[in-house]
């Protein structure tokens, strides 16, 4: 068996530890004689697979006591729909245009009222954050909306925008539990799992007590109603429990690791290998401001497209792989979830270096 250095931006890289954990127990979870994937949902046994799960992630993440943890499916592109379904009372919403996720959750929203875009970075190929300390924030608007980690262009908030007093709505995907957060900042903060968490089919939804009501808009189905969800704390209906099962690990090991804050300082020390490199490599060149870089993100060019096909391929045949850029940008991307160990990074590297001189 041999594993490789995988640098997808989702789903992505899991911790190997809890990869062999969870085939250890593929046959027998803990005494029950049977995998995960075949106990019932309304199990015991699953019962406290899933409190566990909650219970590490609000300490994880220090989650006030009135908001509430869903796992939900539908991916994070589910959300984009529930939102402004849940949410946009006055049909009115402000977004941030960033990139493609947030562009895809404004046009979304477009189907049930009112969106505002009240900045965008689109003039300059999404790669910085615009300034957001005093926008034009509706004064009807039921929420400002941002996608807080691009995935696709590299960039991140280092700030949150100043949103007048309106309830900030965040998608985590590519950011979740990579760094201390301060919850109460936020009414919504989700992200779908298959980049830091876990396996595809799971998406966290940590909100507010107070935007959980029945007064949704004509026509949400019961499913989409987060009021349904939490009053049935994730279980209205079968869900996805061998994902949740993963995720539960994985909160696990990132309590090993020694939380939110150690992540953070392993993700910095890991992107500034890589960012420290592009920035003076001759041929390699970050798309990115670098105020606004992200840690989990990481685009790069050769400025020449049959140079960047050579890399890509010679790359996986070192085995490093997935380190094509998105289908809308080209280029190279690699991302550095949690998961990723530091001789990943330093591979990488070592893989630039070489092909660097090799090529120039
Ligand atoms: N938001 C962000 C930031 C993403 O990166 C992605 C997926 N790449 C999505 C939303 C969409 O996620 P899903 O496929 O789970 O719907």
């Amino acid at each position: 068996m041999k594993r490789v250095y995988n640098f997808s931006a989702g789903p992505a890289v899991l911790p190997e530890e809890v990869l062999k954990e969870a085939a250890d127990e593929m046959l027998d979870y803990n005494g029950t004689g049977m995998s995960v994937m075949e106990m019932s949902h309304r199990s015991q046994s699953f019962q406290e697979i899933i409190d566990t799960a909650e219970a590490d992630i609000r300490e994880l993440m220090n989650i006030p006591d009135n908001y509430k943890v869903l796992f939900l499916q539908g991916g994070a592109s589910q959300q984009f729909a529930m939102i402004p379904m849940n949410l946009m009372k006055n049909r009115v919403a402000d977004y941030i245009i960033t990139g493609q996720w947030a562009k895809k959750a404004a046009a979304e929203a477009e189907k049930y009222g009112k969106v505002n875009r009240i900045a965008s970075s689109a003039d300059k190929t999404f790669s910085y954050i615009p300034d957001c300390s005093d926008l034009p924030v509706s004064e009807d608007a039921d929420y400002v909306y941002i996608c807080e980690n691009n995935t696709i262009y590299g960039t991140k908030y280092k700030t949150l925008p100043n949103t007048k007093g309106k309830t900030l709505i965040a998608d985590v995907s590519s950011c979740f539990l990579s760094e201390p957060v301060d919850v109460s900042k936020y009414g919504v903060i989700y992200g779908g799992v298959q980049k830091n968490i876990g396996p595809a089919g799971v998406v966290i939804v940590i909100i507010r007590e107070d935007l959980i009501t029945e007064d949704v808009l004509p026509g949400t189905p019961t499913m989409l109603t987060y009021k349904t969800q939490a009053d049935a704390k994730s279980l209205y209906n079968t869900p996805p429990a061998y994902g949740i099962y993963i995720c539960g690990k994985v909160f696990k090991w990132l309590k090993k690791q020694g939380g939110l804050a150690a992540m953070k300082e392993r993700n910095e020390k890991k992107a500034k290998i890589l960012y420290d490199y592009l920035d003076q490599s001759k041929l390699f060149k970050g798309t990115v401001v670098k105020e606004d870089r992200s840690l989990m993100n990481v685009p790069f060019v050769t400025g020449d497209e049959e140079l960047d096909a050579k890399f890509v391929k010679e790359a996986k045949a070192a085995g490093l792989e997935n380190l094509k850029g998105h289908r809308t940008v080209g280029g190279m991307r690699a991302s550095i979830y949690n998961a990723m160990p530091i001789e990943g990074v330093e591979a990488l590297v070592a893989f630039m270096k070489k092909f660097e001189e090799e090529n120039l």
